[in-house]
Parts: C-alpha cells; sequence; structure tokens
C-alpha cells in the first residue's frame, strides 16, 4: 500500500485540502464547461435555425457542407473574400474532397478562421499548405499492400481493419485514408471500394477462415454511414464467427454529429442490440471514436455519451496529433480531461501520418513526447492515452519513447516491431519546416538526403 494520503495519527487530521494546497478546489475545471448555448445562431444562414432542428441529425445531414459555394452562402460576409479565394485554392491541391456538418461549422471561431483548430482540420488554405516531404509516400502505412482481399488490412496476427464503405459524416484533411476514402479530388483519384455485398462476403470469408483473428475493427469509411440494418447486420455476422472475441465500430460521427446519437433512434437500437449480443455471447464490442479539440466537445456530445453509457457502450478515443490544432500541453490536457468527463475512454494520441497534402499539419516526434510526458499524471492512468507512431511502411503502432534511432537536427527516426514484421527498420522523418535552415538545405539535395537515411540505417 503505497497511498501517502492515509493518516496515522488520530489526535488530529488536517482536512484534504490543506494537505494538498496547490490543488485549488475549482481551479482545473474548465473541463467540465460545455457550450450548451445556440453558437449556431452566429452564423448567418443560420441564425434563425431552432434548438429542434440544429438537435436533429436529418437537418445536419441535408444542411452539410460540401463546397466552397456553400460555405460563401453559408458564412456570408462573417470572412473576408481573400478567405474564400485561399480556400478554393487550398481545394485544388488538398486529397480530400471537402464535407463539413453545420455543427462543426458553427462551432469554429469565424473571428480567429485563420488559426482556429475546427477551420485548420476541414477547410484547406493555400497560404498554409506546405510541400510534401521528399520521403513520404501514398498509403504511407501500406494498408494496400496487407490486405488479403479488397477493403480489410490484415497486419496484426490477431486482428483485422474492414473498411466497409468509402464515405464519412465529415471529410477531415488528416485522413491517412485519403487514397480510398471520400469522393476524387483534383490531385487524387481514390482507389475504389464498392459497399456491396460481394465484398463484404469475400471479407467475412477470408476473416473466418483465419484462425488466429480476433478482433476485427470496422473503419472509415466511418460506419456512421452506414444504414441501421447495415450495422445489425456485420455486427451479426461477425460475432457468430467463434474466432472472433472482439469489435469496434470507429466513428468520427460522435465528434461530428452527436446529434445523431439522440434523434436517430433506429440506429442506435441497432449499435445497442449488437453490444448485447456481444455481451450475452461474451464478447467485447465497443465503439472508437475520434475527438481532436475540446471545442469539438459540446452539451450536444455530452447528452449523446450519456445515452450510450446508459446502454452499457464503451466509447474510446483516437485522437491524432496536429501543429495548431492540439500540440499544447494545455490543450492536450484539456481535451484528455473532457473526455474523461464524459465517459469517453482517451485510448491514443497518434503521431500525424506521412500523409500528402498535409505537411503543415505533422508535428516532429518530440513534441509527441514532450506532450506525453505533461499529460500523464493530470488525470487516471487508465484516462492517460498511449501516444504512438504508427510506423510508416506497416510497422504497426509504436510508443513515441521507444525509438531505436532519433536525430532531432535530421529529423530521422527509426523504430523495430518484432512482433509486427521481425527484422524491419522503418523511418518516420519529422516535417522539413521543423528544422534548421542547414539542415533544410541539406534535404533538398539529393546525395545529402541519402547520407541522413543511411545514418539511420
Ligand atoms: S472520419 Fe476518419 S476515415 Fe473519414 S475522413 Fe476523417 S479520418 Fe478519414
Amino acid at each position: 500500500m503505497h497511498d501517502s494520503h492515509i493518516i496515522h495519527e488520530t489526535h488530529h487530521v488536517d482536512p484534504p485540502a490543506s494537505a494538498a494546497p496547490h490543488i485549488q478546489p475549482r481551479a482545473g475545471l474548465e473541463h467540465r464547461e460545455l457550450r450548451r448555448d445556440e453558437f449556431w445562431r452566429t452564423i448567418p444562414a443560420w441564425a434563425q435555425v431552432s434548438a429542434a432542428e440544429f438537435g436533429n441529425h436529418q437537418w445536419q445531414q441535408r444542411h452539410t457542407i460540401t463546397n466552397a459555394r456553400q460555405l460563401r452562402e453559408t458564412l456570408g460576409t462573417l470572412v473576408p473574400e481573400t478567405f474564400y479565394a485561399d480556400l478554393e485554392a487550398g481545394i485544388a491541391h488538398a486529397p480530400m474532397a471537402l464535407r463539413i456538418s453545420p455543427y462543426l461549422l458553427a462551432l469554429a471561431d469565424w473571428n480567429a478562421p485563420l488559426t482556429d483548430p475546427i477551420r485548420t482540420q476541414f477547410l484547406p488554405l493555400r497560404s498554409q499548405q506546405e510541400p510534401d516531404h521528399p520521403m513520404l509516400r501514398f498509403d504511407s502505412l501500406n494498408e494496400r499492400e496487407d490486405s488479403p482481399v479488397p477493403g480489410l488490412t490484415h497486419r496484426y496476427p490477431d486482428k483485422a481493419l474492414f473498411l466497409p464503405q468509402p464515405s464519412c459524416p465529415v471529410y477531415c484533411r488528416f485522413c491517412t485514408r485519403s487514397y480510398a476514402v471520400g469522393n476524387d479530388t483534383e490531385v487524387v483519384e481514390k482507389m475504389k471500394l464498392s459497399a456491396g455485398a460481394a465484398r463484404w462476403d469475400a471479407a467475412f470469408a477470408y476473416i473466418e477462415s483465419q484462425p488466429q483473428l480476433e478482433d476485427i475493427v470496422i473503419s472509415g469509411g466511418d460506419t456512421y454511414n452506414l444504414k441501421a440494418e447495415h450495422i445489425e447486420q456485420i455486427g451479426r455476422r461477425l460475432l457468430a464467427m467463434p474466432n472472433i472475441r472482439r469489435i469496434r465500430y470507429a466513428t468520427k460521427g460522435l465528434c461530428v454529429l452527436p446529434q445523431k446519437i439522440l434523434t436517430d433512434s433506429a440506429w442506435l437500437d441497432a449499435l445497442t442490440r449488437v453490444v448485447e449480443l456481444g455481451r450475452k455471447l461474451h464478447k467485447d464490442v465497443v465503439v472508437h471514436s475520434h475527438f481532436n479539440h475540446p471545442n469539438e466537445i459540446t452539451g450536444f456530445t455530452e447528452d449523446a455519451l450519456g445515452r450510450m453509457t446508459e446502454r452499457g457502450i464503451v466509447v474510446r478515443c483516437q485522437t491524432v496529433l496536429q501543429r495548431g490544432v492540439n500540440d499544447t500541453a494545455d490543450v492536450m490536457t484539456l481535451l484528455v480531461r473532457r473526455l474523461g468527463y464524459i465517459n469517453v475512454h482517451p485510448y491514443y494520441v497518434y503521431v500525424h501520418d506521412m500523409v500528402p497534402g498535409v505537411e503543415d499539419l505533422r508535428t516532429p516526434l518530440h513534441v509527441a513526447q514532450n506532450l506525453e510526458r505533461h499529460v500523464r499524471g493530470a488525470t487516471a492512468g487508465f484516462n492517460t492515452p498511449a501516444f504512438v507512431l504508427d510506423a510508416p511502411g506497416g510497422g504497426g503502432k509504436r510508443d513515441v519513447h521507444t525509438p531505436d534511432f532519433y536525430n532531432r537536427q535530421t529529423g530521422v527516426s527509426a523504430f523495430t516491431a518484432p512482433s509486427v514484421k521481425a527484422g524491419k527498420k522503418f523511418h518516420f522523418f519529422d516535417p522539413i519546416s521543423s528544422l534548421d535552415d542547414e539542415t533544410r538545405w541539406r534535404w533538398s539535395q539529393p546525395s545529402h538526403r541519402r547520407a541522413m537515411i543511411d545514418e539511420a540505417i
């Protein structure tokens, strides 16, 4: 027993506050301050929209913004003309199509559109884009190479990733699967993943044929975009397989459109039935969500998560670390504590993958290492996320503190993954813009580039 607060004297016991004078009773409670105001009314197009309309998932879906023209009609003069021109030029160079829900759009601070963390994640600006790192590869995680059947990635011995369909309720600029998710853009023609029964059957047959597989992630495209009957069909089919012990429905939806949990009862009921069936079969069925900034969590989110908690649905969160969004200790700590407060377990914080067209969002590895030091200890250990880097080339998730090699000057790090791909080294590269002038120049010279990589090999 190491509890230092246990006091053995019986004659005099100070109140707990004085035992820990550095903890102020009301300090550090910002994570509980969730917006419940009608924040959308500051958006010109939605000034007259009632709380009932804004709280309805069908209204949200009908008013989702998918191009610059709609954005201009919605925001009007809230932002200057130069912003729209910057955006249109940014879209022309972006790997992801534009799609943002009214809810998220209204949560952005349109007085500061250049730096707002929500705008930064979903609306590309040409003035902020940076050239890709010279070592970047499309599909940097090798998901297609590790695919025994289209739309199924099998990398870890006991776990596989199933992509049932290619659309999401939002398109994130930073999406790792920009090679397959969403509509084609001017710079990326997407791999075609049909949502058809034949492809699903091939994936199920493969999963059934692999006795070592126990864990299936049903992921993005987003499970929010699956119909209620498909949620149930996929869940029942997987739970019926003797080898499958765990399934996870991955969705960005709780962040983008929490209203669906509150007003689409058919979808939530279908999910609940799968969770309940899993419980009867002694199998684990959970939801993996994706929040990146504390501003994304509001009263709507709290109500939605309350509804899921009532139904015994466990929700975890996978966060993506992004420059200018959540790369400070204060923001990340607030996010982690706010997630814990609404019963979402912070599970992972990922270092931003090396994906094309979003170099401006990437951080160096040492930023993640430093954030981890600050966040650990801010709340209970089970609510503290693991900070990981998904090793480019298919090495899987590695703890950010465990590179076998890291040269902070060149920004080159190397990881090994003995249980995933024994004997192989996986390299990660900090963004060029984070390096000093001389090293930036060296990256522009192919011979120097080779030398910097060879040092890591
Ligand atoms: S919701 Fe997930 S899969 Fe969809 S675009 Fe965003 S990150 Fe990609």
